[in-house]
């Protein structure tokens, strides 16, 4: 998974330490966004194959970084893990209907991350090499 890259979208610095210890151990590059703007900037710059998306950022929202991010021509397939703390009732939904794969709420598993991002990319790698 070393040529892989993950970008983080986390503004709590606890939460963010804590996931980029977490998901460094898979070996990919980390990159790290705190706010919506800097998130899309990096999504179009860099071009990471796995987005962790904290949904509450400021500047711009989760739902609409995944929105933005979903029109661009190149991202139809990058998985997109969107965390949230405050769901409430047909939160999920929205989430999922603005583009994002899947859905954790906080406070988030440390064991079953790890797991679901590894599956996530080693899954995406299958379907590239058949
Ligand atoms: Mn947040």
């Amino acid at each position: 998974m070393e040529s892989k890259k993950i970008l983080i979208v986390e503004d709590n610095e606890n939460n963010l330490q804590l996931f980029k210890i977490i998901l460094r151990k898979l070996g990919p590059e980390i990159l790290v966004a705190k706010n919506g703007p800097d998130a899309f900037e990096l999504i179009k710059s860099r071009h990471p194959d796995l987005i962790m998306m904290d949904i509450q950022i400021p500047g711009m929202s989760g739902i609409d970084v995944i929105k933005e991010t979903r029109k661009l021509p190149d991202f139809a397939e990058t998985p997109i893990i969107a965390v949230t703390a405050y769901a409430m009732s047909g939160d999920k939904e929205k989430i999922l209907a603005a583009g994002a794969d899947y859905y954790l709420s906080k406070p988030v598993n440390t064991r079953e991350l790890p797991l679901k991002v590894k599956e996530i990319l080693e899954g995406h790698e299958n379907l590239e090499e058949s």
